[in-house]
């Protein structure tokens, strides 16, 4: 069922891209049946059908219910207690990934496999013909992708749980990987797997700036991650451009990777080094990728979604490099695809693969974006059945519609609701294209936290009760939030109107309270966030900017004037930039900081 082929033989990976697509709706078929029949025996399955003999569309759309996650938390709990696999999956679970979406504070657990590996192995490949496709010579020089592992734990029954990249750089599939000529890295594996993200920063960056004259692309996973490597490089190039003179790696750093990382070296160069310096040394460091790399052809980062965000900073840096945004993925499941890689940031959709899972989706109102109100469709109120009509299956979606996507993969999630929603924006043969619209409930994202409008609604409270009310006595009136990725690290704002509780002057504003109020709502927001914090430095310190009485009144003005009705008008909880956050901004009497980084503590797993 996962198809193989040499990925240095760019035509034979474009002709199975051909071949996947064009049959698409037999593959999804395949899926679904391979996925019951494995599976059947499953004590999960078993709740809802009858066995071998009643494994088919019909049945499974009829009888197995569409989920979220805290519906099948016990089922996985109860695996990482030690329980046998076969609760969810006749394949052995092999490990746990940890998803930077969260459920009760904590990062959710998805399944995995051992065959999942070859599955992602599989998806990488095909990423390989769609570059060079459109970029020719990528087999002439490197890529300094910059990538990191993080934080592993032992669950009960001695179940590894991580992120999922984290598994899979550790991965045989990938230290073991066989040579292709077109995906050569400048970092070696050791300086990626080391377990300090500073170290491998530090290293990864010095090989890729030694190997500046062979690199053709420079990228990361995700946008954040890499702008971070910016600011890291220019904090640091003075120290690395010192290693590149002298030949030698800075006495801090003392991971293994140490040796890996001094090979590349081979001795002193004092011509690169001071070449490199001259160029940091600038002013501006606008274009500063395309005179670092010379030769590279393009950025590879995600920046579709929130990652949006980053653009115009990424735009700066890279002095008119194209932005690539490969796939799309997810620690329950690799999704798709962009066929057009050199494509504009804001035309990028990806197409799904139909072998990498099956996939339903679940029309969501086209302007709201939220969940449709089933009972209006039709008289009964059974509002699961009511789901189970409307949901479309991958090649049914219509373009120009909004779906919320829903998978039953290979590793025993069943009709599980990702929480993604997308927009189909065409169709390669008879797969659909999407584009990423938004994840459901996410209000705030600066790096992979997922901060949704009742986990700022929770925190703000919760700063509101313990500091505002004893013995400020400051009423918080109204709030809302934003993103701020001006600087990097990007860090949350809070945009709070408050007001003494017996007079309508304006607040006095103590510092300390103020503080205080910063670092409790980060200690109040989940572990992802707190792990951005506190362990990546991935995220800066919370802000809070104290806005004049009557702010929110212009806001709601604003909005009213852009369109927004006044009776069903309600303060929003996230601003993007623009008209409302001028308005915002441009009423601010006091700006606080967070002084303390808010507690994290590696991955508990209890129930
Ligand atoms: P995780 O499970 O922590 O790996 O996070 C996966 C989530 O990240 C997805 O469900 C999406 O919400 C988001 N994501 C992954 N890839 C992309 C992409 N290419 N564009 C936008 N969002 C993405």
């Amino acid at each position: 069922m996962i198809p193989s082929y040499d990925p240095n033989d760019t035509e034979a990976g474009l002709k199975l891209l051909e071949d996947l697509t064009t049959n698409a709706e037999a593959i999804q078929q395949q899926v679904l049946h391979q996925i019951l029949s494995q599976n059947s025996g499953t004590q999960y399955l078993r709740a809802f059908l009858d066995g071998e003999s009643d494994k088919n569309l019909q049945s499974f759309r009829n009888k197995v219910p569409v989920v979220n996650y805290d519906d099948i938390k016990p089922f996985i709990q109860r695996i990482a207690d030690g329980e046998s696999s076969d609760i969810v999956s006749a394949q052995p679970i092999t490990e746990l990934l940890t998803s930077s979406g969260t459920s009760a504070g904590k990062p959710k657990l998805m399944p995995s496999t051992a065959e999942e590996l070859e599955r992602k192995t599989f998806f990488y490949s095909m990423l390989v013909p769609i570059m060079n496709k459109y970029v020719n010579g990528l087999d002439e020089g490197k890529g300094m992708y910059l990538l990191f592992i993080k934080p592993e734990i032992k669950t009960l029954s001695g179940l590894m749980a991580r992120p999922v990249l984290t598994s899979y750089y550790k991965s045989q599939h990938f230290r073991n990987r066989p040579f292709n000529k077109y995906n050569v890295y400048t970092s070696p594996d050791q300086t990626i797997l080391c377990q300090d993200s500073k170290q491998s920063m530090y290293c990864q960056l010095l090989c890729g700036l030694v190997q500046r004259s062979h690199v053709l692309r420079v990228g990361a996973v995700f946008a954040s991650a890499f702008l971070r490597a910016v600011k890291f490089l220019e904090d640091h190039y003075k120290e690395l451009c010192a290693d590149i003179r002298t030949g030698t790696v800075t006495s801090w750093i003392t991971d293994s990777c140490r040796d890996s990382v001094l090979s590349i070296l081979n001795g002193p160069n004092q011509e690169l080094a001071d070449e490199i310096e001259s160029e940091c040394a600038e002013k501006s460091w606008e274009g500063i990728l395309r005179k670092l790399w010379p030769k590279a052809k393009y950025v590879e980062v995600i920046v579709t979604g929130s990652m949006a965000q980053y653009i115009p900073t990424l735009e700066f840096y890279s002095g008119g490099l194209p932005l690539v945004s490969t796939m799309y993925a997810s620690s329950e499941c690799y999704f798709g695809i962009n066929l057009n890689p050199l494509c504009d940031p804001a035309d990028v959709s990806y197409t799904l693969l139909p072998n990498m899972a099956y996939f339903e989706f679940l029309p969501v109102d086209d302007k709201s974006h939220e969940e449709i109100n089933f009972a209006s469709h039709s008289n009964t109120d059974d509002e699961d059945a009511l789901k189970e009509d409307l949901i479309v299956d991958l090649v049914n979606v219509e373009v120009g519609r909004y779906y919320e996507i829903v998978i039953t993969t290979f590793t025993g999630l069943y009709r599980y609701r990702v929480g993604d929603i997308l927009k189909v924006t065409g169709f390669h043969n008879k797969a659909p294209q999407f584009r990423f619209v938004q994840r459901r409930n996410v209000v705030l994202s600066i790096d992979t936290d997922k901060t949704s409008e009742e986990d700022l609604l929770n925190a703000v409270t919760q700063a509101k009760l313990n500091h505002l009310q004893q013995p400020s006595s400051l009423l918080l009136m109204e709030y809302t939030s934003y993103a701020d990725t001006s600087s990097i690290p990007g860090h949350y704002v809070l945009f709070w109107e408050l007001k003494p509780r017996y007079s309508n002057d304006p607040p006095k504003l103590d510092d300390k309270t103020m503080e205080d109020c910063c670092s409790e709502v980060e200690d109040c927001l989940d572990y992802v966030y707190r792990r951005c914090r506190n362990r990546d430095k991935s995220i800066g310190p919370l802000e809070i900017r104290v806005v004049s009485l009557g702010t929110f009144d212009s806001l709601m003005d604003f909005c009213v004037s852009q369109g927004s009705s006044l009776n069903q008008y309600k303060t929003p909880r996230c601003v993007k930039s623009g008209g409302a956050l001028e308005i915002l901004d441009s009423r601010v009497i006091g700006r606080f900081f967070s002084k303390r980084v808010p507690r994290w503590e590696p991955l508990g797993l209890d129930s």
